[in-house]
């Protein structure tokens, strides 16, 4: 049946036209956080001094812990009333 694979093949293109919009909401606020387009080749990655880990860098190190930081609580900014 031909009217079924037209079917088919008119959902597949709605549901190809509905990621494409939101592929484009999401890199218009990728942009928007100033994010340009991902991998950069030419772009040096610091790696992580504590680690050597590229993913991340030593003041977001999951090795680098502060033993005196407890609980998180504590680390709340005060109020600033
Ligand atoms: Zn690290």
């Amino acid at each position: 049946m031909s009217e079924i694979l037209n079917q088919a093949e008119e959902l597949r293109q709605k549901m190809v036209a509905l990621l494409l919009s939101e592929r484009q909401a999401i890199d218009e606020k990728l942009a928007l956080v100033g994010y340009d387009g991902g991998a950069q080749p030419g772009k040096k990655v610091k790696a992580c001094s504590a680690c050597g880990s590229t993913e991340h860098n030593a003041r977001t190190c999951d090795q680098r812990k502060a033993p005196e930081t407890s609980t998180p609580s504590e680390r709340e900014p005060r109020s600033l009333f």
